[in-house]
């Protein structure tokens, strides 16, 4: 029997949300702190006035069984669905249909729901920026940007975000985990949502794109559970992200739109615009998730995975399964 354990996990993405239900479901007090207003991080859909659109992931697959029981869990509770989506490619040939046996899942109602259902009933602290650890004693305690240092203490800390932002926390503690974060270099995204008054004739619901600014279009309004009307998401590629990532969202937009009408013959009216600073690793993860036993500081998310929401879920389960471990050779 484990002693019960106090762990803070920062983050609450898929990789942060899956850790923290991993640790509860063990016995131990889990306290999730996260800077935005809500779950999800990059798997996310944007509410706007009178409509919507999913703007980081776009769907997940299930390739591991452990990820495929989970998803399996998410449809029976209608927190995801399949997405029965005609695909295309487009290259110098033009636009071709794409014949895929790999199921394409989705949130629904958004992309949020899965991460939603994992969060139900554990702690979580929003509009709470984790920006100091400090180790004293053997316990974390944790400095946020909004309120200053936080009362309580942890015995364990759990970082489950992006490489860039892991990488100043965990700086005066770890020199080989700062070095890992390090070397996983995130690079951006820009997204282009549209909506369309009316149906764009375009005979497919999302396309792999092979050549110009964009590497992924999709009809976002085609997935199930979404909003009635005509929303469009269109992903810059790395190149281009990476060459215009200064640009503020206002420059960036009438690029961005000239080159959807570009692709698509469809001169955007309604548009909003929003670049994924940390979208994904510029390379091949070469670790896995981190764990040092002795400062009982771990590291996981999708950078120390594969970028995929599974990933990330995958990330967060072998993270507790480490945590666990140090727990079984640590309790009397
Ligand atoms: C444009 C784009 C398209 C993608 N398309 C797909 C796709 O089609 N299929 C697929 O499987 N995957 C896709 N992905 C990847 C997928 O979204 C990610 O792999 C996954 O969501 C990452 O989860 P995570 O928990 O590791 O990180 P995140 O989702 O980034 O979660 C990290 C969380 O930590 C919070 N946070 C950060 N710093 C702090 C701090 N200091 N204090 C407190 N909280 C903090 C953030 O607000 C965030 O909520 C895409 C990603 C992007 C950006």
């Amino acid at each position: 029997m484990h002693a019960t354990r106090s762990i803070a996990v920062i983050g609450a993405g898929l990789a942060g949300l899956s850790c923290a239900t991993a640790l509860r479901e063990q016995g131990h007090r889990v306290q999730v702190f996260e800077k935005s207003r809500g779950v999800g991080g990059r798997m996310s859909t944007r509410n706007f006035e009178s409509w919507a659109c999913d703007h980081g992931a776009q769907y997940f697959t299930a390739r591991d069984p452990s990820f495929a029981q989970q998803v399996d869990i998410w449809l029976k509770a209608g927190a995801a669905a399949l997405w029965d989506a005609q695909i295309t490619s487009f290259d110098a040939q033009g636009w071709q249909t794409i014949q895929s046996s790999s199921g394409r899942y989705v949130g629904t109602p958004s992309m949020t729901a899965p991460a939603k259902h994992l969060a139900r009933g554990l702690e979580i602290h929003f509009s709470t920026t984790i920006d100091q650890l400090l180790r004293q004693d053997q316990v974390w305690k944790l400095h946020c940007k909004e309120r200053g240092l936080l009362e309580t203490h942890f015995d364990t800390l759990v970082l489950a975000i992006p490489s860039k932002q892991a990488e100043p926390l965990v700086q005066p503690h770890s020199a080989t985990l700062y070095t890992r974060c390090q070397d996983a270099v995130m690079v951006p995204s820009w997204a282009l949502m549209v909506y369309a008054n009316e149906r764009l004739p375009l005979a497919f619901d999302a396309a792999f794109i092979n050549q110009g600014m964009f590497i992924w279009l999709a009809r976002s309004s085609s997935k199930p559970q979404r909003q009635s009307g005509e929303a469009w998401l269109a992903h810059a590629t790395t190149e281009w992200s990476l060459a215009h990532e200064h640009l503020t969202k206002d420059q960036a937009a009438p690029l961005l739109s000239a080159g959807f009408e570009a692709l698509t013959g469809y001169r955007p009216q309604n548009i909003q615009t929003h670049l994924w600073r940390f979208a994904r690793l510029g390379h091949a993860s070469q670790h896995g998730q981190l764990f040092n036993p002795d400062l009982q500081l771990g590291l996981c998310g999708d950078w120390t995975s594969t970028e995929k929401v599974e990933g990330a879920w995958l990330s967060g389960q072998a993270l507790a399964q480490d945590i666990f471990r140090t727990f079984d050779t640590t309790s009397t």
